[in-house]
């Protein structure tokens, strides 16, 4: 049995789909500390229930926060333990929390991490693409002209770096990349973690762009972009050409095979990649 302290905040991590990703530790948490204090009610309760813990919840978002954060500093200093959780993940990332957790930090309260699942980290163990280092930059600005500003800021970043995205606009987003970052750029997208239809695509922002237009199904749900760093103009072509456009000057010319061949050592692309990418090509061609 974890021992709850009194007096303490328990910044809790819950699952991001799959309701069996949290920790022993987070479920005797919930279950003993005096209160919950959850983004969204509605949501939360539905993994209170299915882990049968009967604590009261209370709302803490974005546009309460502020006002909440008297009443949890007193609460905190007559002894009592509280919870913060958010939807889905670690509360703070892309979720309410932060001026919670900074004021009470400031005032010396004692502030404890129930650690567990973050759709950042997730897609990272998967993504394939560089881990060592790496930037987290959350949501882009959903107005174009700042999302391309942003962007264009990271372009030549030449470590690794992770977005969240959402269904309704993860085509503008990986437009957007193609025309800031070109299209060679290795990228992993991880749909839905953790759920039923969960999927990852790994390949290059170009055969991603191609992907995500296949099929309407493949814009749905929620994602993370795991962006490869900048690795200079490794082309030959020195940058002036992408690889779509280099592939269908050889797929004009050459069988598929030989002409992704090519492509592949020409741009830095893998074969494998540069194959799908000449299919895709053809098929729209015919
Ligand atoms: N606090 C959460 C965390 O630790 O991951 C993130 C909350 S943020 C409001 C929600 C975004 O996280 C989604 O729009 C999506 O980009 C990402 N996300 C959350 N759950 C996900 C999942 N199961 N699969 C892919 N992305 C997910």
């Amino acid at each position: 049995m974890s021992q709850i302290d009194s007096g303490t905040l328990y910044i809790v991590a819950t699952p991001i789909g799959n309701l069996g990703d949290i920790s022993f530790r987070a479920v005797e948490v919930l279950a003993q500390v005096d209160r919950i204090y959850a983004e969204d009610t509605r949501n939360s309760i539905r993994l209170l229930q299915h882990y049968q813990i009967t604590n009261s919840l209370h709302a803490l978002h974005d546009h309460n926060e502020e006002r909440k954060i008297n009443e949890i500093a007193l609460l905190l200093a007559e002894g009592k333990s509280l919870a913060l959780i958010s939807d889905a993940g670690t509360p703070l990332i892309s979720d309410p929390g932060y001026k919670l957790v900074r004021t009470l930090s400031r005032q010396g309260a004692n502030i404890v991490a129930v650690p567990g699942p973050s759709a950042l980290i997730a897609a990272l163990s998967i993504a394939g693409i560089a881990t060592d280092r790496f930037c987290f930059e959350g949501f882009l600005p959903a107005k174009k002209q700042s999302r391309l500003q942003r962007l264009e800021t990271l372009a030549k970043y030449p470590q690794t770096q992770v977005f969240y995205e959402s269904s309704h606009r993860i085509v503008a987003c990986v437009q957007a990349m193609i025309s800031t970052m070109g299209g060679h750029r290795e990228v992993a997208l991880a749909r839905e973690l953790t759920k039923v239809y969960e999927q990852v695509f790994r390949g290059t922002l170009e055969t991603l762009s191609c992907w995500l237009a296949e099929d309407n199904y493949h814009q749905k749900g929620e994602f993370v972009l795991v962006l490869g760093g900048y690795r200079g103009d490794t082309s030959l072509t020195g940058g002036r050409m992408d690889s779509e456009q280099l592939l269908s000057i050889l797929l004009a010319e050459l069988p598929v095979k030989q002409a992704a061949s090519l492509a592949a050592k020409i741009s830095g692309l893998s074969r494998n990649e540069a194959y799908k990418l000449a299919l895709m090509l053809q098929q729209k061609d015919h």
